[in-house]
Parts: C-alpha cells; sequence; structure tokens
C-alpha cells in the first residue's frame, strides 16, 4: 500500500491507474479514527474496484466551527492505515493541511439551501467545508466511484447535489449504518463519551428503530412519528436534543408524509459530544 501526501501524487496515481486498464477507481473519504463503519466503506469499495482504491485520510478544519473538536478530534494514522490495507485499499491520501488549502486559496462550494438544513443549520459553514474538500477530493482522484456512509445523511444529500450540479464523472455509493451491538451507531466521535454517557447515547438508536417499528406498523404522520421519537429522548433526559426531522432525503424538507426515501434523522448531545442517527423509511 502506498501513502501519497500531495494532489499531484493523487493525480498520477489515478491517471495512470486509468491508462492501464479498464477497472472502475474508487475512493473512500474520511478524516481517519477508522472503526467498523468505515471499514466497511472500504470493503464495498474493494468489492466493486478491486485493486483501485484510496482511502484519503484528511481531518478537514474547514468542517469544524470555531468551538468544535478540531483540536481534539482523534487521530489514529498508523492504525488507520492497517484497517485500510486489511480491507483492500491500496492507496492512502494523506495530505497535509497547507496542501489542500494554501494561504492563497479562496474558493469554496456551497450547496444552497440543503447547506442550511438538518445539521447544517446548528454547524453553520459545516456543509460549506464538507462540499469543499470532498470537491478537492474529486478532481484529485478523479474516481469512479465514491463511497459514503448513510450515518451522515445529511451529508450524503449536499454531496448528491455537489456531483449532480457540477457534474463529476463520480458516482456516490451510499453504504448502510454499522451500527455497537447494542444500537449506537459507529463514530469516531464516540471514543469522548462517559461510560455514563455511553449508556444514555442508546436513545438516538432508539428513538430511530420506535420511527421505523411505527412506519412499518402503518403510521406514516409526520408529527405522530417525531413526537414518538420525542417522547423516547424524554426518558434521557441528559441528552439534549438538536433535531428530530422527517425530511425528503432529497431537499433536506420536511416533510408531513412519510413515503419511500423519507429520511427520518436525529442529532443529539451527551455531555460535549454532537451525535447523530437516521433511518430511511423504505
Ligand atoms: P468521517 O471519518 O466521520 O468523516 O466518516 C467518513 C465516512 O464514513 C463518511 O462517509 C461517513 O458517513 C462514514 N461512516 C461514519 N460512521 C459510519 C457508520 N457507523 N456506518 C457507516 N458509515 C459510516
Amino acid at each position: 500500500m502506498q501513502i501519497l501526501h500531495t494532489v499531484e501524487e493523487l493525480q498520477t496515481w489515478s491517471r495512470g491507474l486509468r491508462c492501464s486498464g479498464k477497472g472502475l477507481i474508487g475512493l473512500v473519504p474520511t478524516m481517519g479514527a477508522l472503526h467498523a463503519g468505515h471499514a466497511s466503506l472500504i470493503r464495498a469499495a474493494a468489492q466493486q474496484c478491486p485493486g483501485r482504491v484510496a482511502v484519503s485520510i484528511f481531518v478537514n478544519p474547514t468542517q469544524f466551527g470555531p468551538n468544535e473538536d478540531f483540536a481534539r478530534y482523534p487521530r489514529t494514522f498508523s492504525a488507520d492505515c492497517d484497517i485500510a490495507e486489511r480491507e483492500g485499499a491500496i492507496v492512502i491520501f494523506a495530505p497535509s493541511v497547507e496542501e489542500m488549502y494554501p494561504p492563497s486559496a479562496a474558493t469554496f462550494i456551497d450547496v444552497e439551501g440543503l447547506s442550511e438544513r438538518l445539521d447544517g443549520k446548528s454547524r453553520s459553514g459545516h456543509c460549506r467545508g464538507v462540499a469543499t474538500v470532498v470537491a478537492k477530493l474529486l478532481i484529485a482522484a478523479e474516481p469512479d466511484l465514491a463511497f459514503f456512509g448513510q450515518k451522515d445523511a445529511a451529508q450524503v444529500a449536499v454531496l448528491r447535489k455537489l456531483v449532480a450540479d457540477l457534474r463529476f464523472g463520480t458516482k456516490v455509493v451510499v453504504c448502510p449504518i454499522v451500527r455497537e451491538p447494542d444500537g449506537l451507531a459507529l463514530s469516531s466521535r464516540n471514543v469522548y463519551l462517559s461510560a455514563v454517557e455511553r449508556k444514555q447515547a442508546l436513545v438516538l438508536s432508539r428513538a430511530v428503530r420506535n420511527v421505523e417499528r411505527l412506519v412499518s406498523e402503518g403510521e406514516r404522520r409526520s408529527g405522530a412519528l417525531i413526537e414518538a421519537a420525542r417522547r423516547v429522548f424524554a426518558e434521557e433526559p441528559a441528552i439534549r436534543v438538536d433535531y428530530v426531522e422527517l425530511v425528503n432525503w432529497e431537499t433536506l424538507l420536511a416533510v408531513d408524509t412519510a413515503a419511500p426515501t423519507t429520511l427520518f434523522a436525529v442529532a443529539a448531545w451527551a455531555g460535549n459530544t454532537r451525535l447523530i442517527d437516521n433511518a430511511v423509511l423504505r
């Protein structure tokens, strides 16, 4: 496995592969601190793009707000390399902040509308940072397929729109949420949780499961589903709800009635840790 640090090296790798054969090239963008959720993305990429998968590891400063956890975000580079290699990546792209954002850089990408909804609403500038870094990664790696987790469902909506609007020749592949056996969605931020918060945090997946169950039993009214989820959250008063929403997964606009492609999404704070979870109500 090769470790590349510059955009030029990644472009040279990708263009070399494209000249040398017909297989698809896959990219898995991550911020590192890899866990089984990331591993599932890399595995899916390796299945669809055997021998042609790059994993990017870059803690992207522009997607963190001034009072967020950029400085203390977990960084576990050598363990990440082991996981990526084991799952079938052949390249790690690990650029410096200066490589991705030279001091003279002045270009950012705003996906208007979507950027102000769900996570973008409470994390000002977050979506702009995500859209900008992913655009830079797609331009550098020129992948046929880019793999993302449904865990960050609002991010997926923003990135699908980015790729469609700017006509990137890349297909967005969305992989299912990987969970702990007790239901907690895996996240690099779970390491911040105390033992007590870790238990309380289960309320997110409980609320999501409860809504899925109600939908399977025939409840479709958004108001009733949101209220049911809020009742579940009320069982853990220490968890501070950020949002509980039923939206169209493409526009992220609230819907009155659950339909296929409706996204039920929640975000909440366990202590200082912001957690998210969701389900697509198929
Ligand atoms: P991150 O490193 O947190 O930026 O995440 C990199 C990619 O991994 C994103 O596309 C995430 O949606 C995805 N991801 C994170 N957690 C999970 C999970 N529990 N299951 C599936 N994918 C995930």
